[in-house]
């Protein structure tokens, strides 16, 4: 029997990369490959790219430059050693990475993951291989399923892709270049993967998508199924005790989003609402579609119907034309909303996007001021809201131990990671926790209960579809 080939990926940025590394990983597992943390014994090596990042092609050169010197070591070592760069910078810079990059095997874009042993074989015969178009058929019906034992090994929680790429056309933003127009899976395949997750000891389920509350999908009566209807239907899979979804549009909110976080207790307070700027100035500069009024409107909307949702959100401070006011009408939005957590970044341009021809720069000095106005602002919002939890009994749902022996962590409803001593038969379980005290940004608390709030059985997961 030949003896397995070693995998490393090593994967930047959003979500959907990490759960498209997953699946790289499964597909070549088809072909032998098991994965290996360290470049060193790697016979492929992956960069699983991101163009969100600063000077993300020039960063991607550098690493190969590195990898480079790691496959020449290889080589006089008697080892055969394949490099492959998948993402959105393969997406955006296709060729110019073959030409740049001498080392390379094979470069492929993010719809084309399914070709990736096809592509290591062109590339074994005929010495390079790349594939960036946006191929006609859907890839993940053309991807295996996971197999149990990486399902295992991977956690309690999972994210699931329903949604891809986006017609938004935010000036600033690479995406729809390099993941093409909004796509979204059929309702039965979606249901599918999850049952076979929550059949391997899967509890959360995450569903990413770039825009994924435009999901749009093709349910079993065929008929166009949104996001909140999908989310019912998934709520019913035995075995599944949250659910959770990742990254929304303003505009993209509709009655049956709203209906969903109404009616479904699997679905978490927790809404990550990108807003970007609180000017609608600013925002109409951004493309983003909608007014600071709308977005308002959404986060009201989500209110009414579940009193103890929280929201989190993007901010990109310093976009061209930003002015003080711009930026104190977002300092006034983030006040005014009260997010429990947030990310912000200064603007930098993404060549190609409309963004980066912009004249009316904002000055580095200005940029680092506003981040730290903004960011001492929303730390100040985040640790009132984990320190709101003090005192209180919140649901855990226990994911591994920690470092701390005997400890076990978990997350709560909001995402925050929550501390108890225990047994690691817990893991998987929901069980409430007394908060006693808050480090940093981890809860600690003590199981109030020895019973198990929630032990969803194992294995039946089949409840109607
Ligand atoms: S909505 Fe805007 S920021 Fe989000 S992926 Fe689409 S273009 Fe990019």
């Amino acid at each position: 029997m030949k003896p397995p080939r070693k995998l490393h990926i090593k994967s930047y940025g959003c979500q959907m990369n990490v759960y498209d590394a997953q699946r790289m990983v499964d597909t070549l597992a088809g072909e032998g490959f098991i994965e290996t943390k360290s470049v060193d014994d790697a016979d492929l090596v992956i960069l699983n790219t991101c163009h969100i990042r600063e000077k993300a092609s020039e960063k991607v050169y550098s690493e190969l430059g590195r990898l480079r010197v790691a496959k020449h070591d290889a080589a006089r070592a008697g080892r055969d050693m394949r490099i492959a760069v998948a993402g959105c910078v393969a997406q955006a810079e296709g060729e110019e990475i073959i030409r740049r990059a001498p080392a390379v095997d094979v470069v492929v874009g993010p719809q084309s993951y399914h070709h990736l042993p096809e592509l290591l074989k062109r590339a074994g015969t005929h010495g390079r291989a790349i594939e960036t178009e946006f191929p006609a058929e859907d890839k993940f019906t053309f991807l295996p399923q996971p197999r149990r034992e990486a399902i295992r090994a991977r956690g309690i929680s999972a994210f699931v892709t329903v949604q891809e790429g986006c017609d938004k056309f935010c000036t600033f933003c690479v995406v729809p270049y390099t993941r093409g127009a909004e796509v979204s899976r059929p309702v039965a395949r979606i249901i599918e993967d999850v049952k076979q997750l929550a059949d391997n000891g899967v509890r959360e389920i995450t569903l990413i998508g770039q825009n994924v509350n435009a999901y749009h999908g093709e349910g079993p009566d065929g008929s166009t199924w949104p996001l909140g209807k999908l989310l019912h239907r998934l709520a019913e899979i035995r075995g599944i005790v949250r659910l959770r979804y990742s990254t929304s549009h303003p505009r993209d909110v509709d009655d049956s989003l709203i209906e969903a976080h109404r009616d479904l207790p699997a679905l978490m307070p927790l809404v990550h609402l990108p807003v970007q700027s609180g000017s609608d100035r600013i925002l109409s500069a951004m493309n983003r579609k909608h007014t600071v009024a709308e977005y308002r409107k959404a986060i009201d909307r989500f209110r009414a119907v579940r009193q103890d949702i929280a929201f989190s959100s993007d901010f990109i401070v310093g976009f061209p034309g930003e002015r003080e006011e711009d930026f104190l009408a977002t300092l006034a939005l983030v006040t005014q909303i009260g997010y429990a957590a947030a990310y912000s970044f200064k603007y930098s341009p993404r060549p190609g996007t409309p963004a980066a021809e912009m004249q009316e720069t904002v000055s580095a000095a200005d940029m680092d001021e506003r981040l730290v106005r903004l960011q001492e602002l929303i730390d100040r919002q985040q640790s009132a809201f984990n320190v709101a939890a003090i005192g209180t009994t919140v649901d855990v749902l226990f994911e591994r131990a920690a470092r701390n022996v005997g400890q076990i962590v978990g997350r709560t409803a909001y995402l925050q990671p929550a501390h108890v001593m225990a047994s690691s038969d817990i893991i998987g379980e929901v069980r409430p926790v007394r908060i006693d005290s808050l480090e940093r940004y981890s809860l600690l608390g003590e199981l109030v209960s020895p019973a198990p709030a929630i032990r969803p059985a194992l294995s039946e997961t089949n409840i109607g579809a």
